[in-house]
């Protein structure tokens, strides 16, 4: 029993990807927002559940100051409009603009 979660201590402390090298980081993606305080900002927020994905320096996905995992680096792709939405969204913004 105590072997068992020995094994997965050990094992978290490898990155999740590679399952090789090291885990430098976790992934920061925001998977709760149960807790996001939505008027407050990024920097001070505490109180959300990351996916907190061990990773490594390698399979780390870099957005700015973030790291995600691969998982969540393509969900991130997603989130963003496809062009033909993006322009219809657009046009909404500036026609609000020009009112
Ligand atoms: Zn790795
Ligand atoms: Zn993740």
């Amino acid at each position: 029993m105590g072997q068992v979660v020995g094994q997965i201590m050990e094992r978290s402390k490898m990155c999740g990807v590679c399952k090789k090298r090291p885990s430098t980081r976790l992934c920061d993606f925001v998977v709760d927002y149960n807790n996001f305080m939505f008027d407050v900002p990024m920097s001070q927020q505490s109180k959300y559940e990351t996916c907190s994905f061990p990773l490594c320096d390698e399979c780390a996905k870099k957005f700015g100051n973030s790291d995600f995992c691969p998982y969540h680096a393509k969900l991130l792709r997603k989130i963003q409009l496809p062009e033909d939405m993006q322009l219809i969204a657009n046009a909404v913004k500036y026609d609000d603009l020009f009112k």
